[in-house]
């Protein structure tokens, strides 16, 4: 079908992708996969007559597995993997006199404007691919060997709050050859609107588990949705390694809110790590033009295209301009966090038995090759 709409980044119109993950679950062929992004369980309840922000992560699952895929996977996940990549990268920088400050590159709208606006910069933001990338890349080799499978039989999709991520699937930077490592991205509303045509009632659903291998996560991965979570969890895992000193307080509550432009500073041991953090692209594009001009003075930033981040996203749940809606989601991602009982992206044992098994060290040379990227100057539009 062609459902058309509009992205908030005014960038991008949403082709309805269901059919094809309906085609690819007919296949006997296809071994098919899911990923959840960190932003819809706090969400997709709303569509079903679920209050704004009312956590519904175990009827996801439930419902994923009523609808056939083999495995039903967390982008959380790969949130924690992205944490442990992007705080490595940022030691690094910091320890070696590398490029700063170091900015955030989970989010593909926010990198399509840097590349078209900025291409003079295009050092400075992390190498690291974003959750949604890192897990296909992790579904299509380590999964795939585990479970004995060929790479070739296996669809990735993705469940995304954004539209951007469509865009982001195709990047030729992001695909191995002509294949792509994530196959099908579809939004918040249109898993809303599969589960419709299945017939399946969400609310009523019972709460289900994440499978195993890519399954597990922390509160720092919950906290991604939001504008200043990636950054508050990249902090959590960099300030321990930078001391060597367990970080028992983990709320960075001033790297939280929903102003556009935040600042704020933590001290690492003798070092004060200085950050920024934008959400939309109009603020973004100050702190782009203070760094430009040699004026900016952060060691990290973290920019977010949507308002809110991706609890904001194109993809998701009309919220109508209405900032309490988002400020709800916020809140149920920060509560999740808080009800976790492993809250740092390195106390992740999937994770960490996945670079032990498969990618050896954080920044490492085969974390390299898989996890990482490069920018290219895009026409300015
Ligand atoms: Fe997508 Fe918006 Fe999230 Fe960026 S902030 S990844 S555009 S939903």
């Amino acid at each position: 079908g062609q459902c058309v709409a509009v992205c908030p980044t005014a960038a991008l119109t949403e082709v309805n992708n269901s059919g094809l993950v309906w085609s690819a679950l007919s296949n006997p062929n296809r071994h098919v996969v899911v990923q959840v992004a960190p932003a819809i369980r706090v969400s997709i309840g709303e569509l079903f007559g679920m209050a704004p922000g009312e956590v519904s992560t175990g009827k996801i699952v439930a419902a994923l597995k009523k609808m056939g895929f083999k495995g039903v996977f967390d982008t959380n996940f790969a949130a924690d993997l992205t944490i442990m990549e992007e705080a490595a990268e940022l030691m690094h920088r910091i320890q070696n006199g590398g490029t700063l400050p170091m900015l955030t590159s989970c989010c593909p709208a926010w990198v399509k404007f840097f590349e078209h606006q900025f291409p003079d910069l295009l050092d400075i933001p992390s190498t690291c691919t974003s959750p949604q990338t890192m897990f296909g890349v992790i579904a299509k080799t380590y999964y795939a060997q585990k479970k004995n499978i060929d790479p070739n039989d296996i669809t990735v999709v993705s469940i995304m709050p954004c539209l951007a991520k469509k865009a982001e699937a195709k990047r030729e930077e992001l695909t191995k050859g002509t294949e792509s490592y994530v196959d099908i991205v579809i939004t918040t509303r249109e898993f809303a609107q599969m589960m419709k045509e299945a017939g399946i009632d969400f609310a009523g659903l019972k709460d289900d588990d994440f499978d195993s291998l890519m399954g597990e996560s922390t509160g720092a991965s919950a906290i991604f949705g939001t504008t200043g979570g990636v950054i508050e969890a990249a902090v959590r895992t960099a300030y321990e390694w930078m001391t060597g000193e367990t970080l028992e307080n983990v709320e960075f509550t001033n790297l939280r809110g929903l102003e556009g432009i935040r600042e704020a500073a933590v001290s690492m041991g003798d070092m004060e790590l200085k950050i920024g953090i934008a959400h939309e692209l109009g603020n973004a594009r100050k702190l782009l033009e203070d760094i430009r001009a040699g004026k900016s003075h952060y060691h990290a930033i973290e920019i977010m295209a949507c308002p809110g981040g991706c609890i904001g996203g194109g993809g998701q749940p009309y919220h109508h301009g209405d900032m309490e809606v988002i400020k709800k989601r916020q809140e149920a991602l920060y509560r999740e966090d808080k009800g976790k009982k492993k809250r740092k992206s390195h106390e992740n044992q999937e994770v960490m038995r996945l670079y032990k098994a498969f990618l050896g060290e954080p920044n490492g040379k085969k974390a390299h090759e898989l996890l990482h990227t490069y920018y290219v100057p895009r026409e300015r539009i």
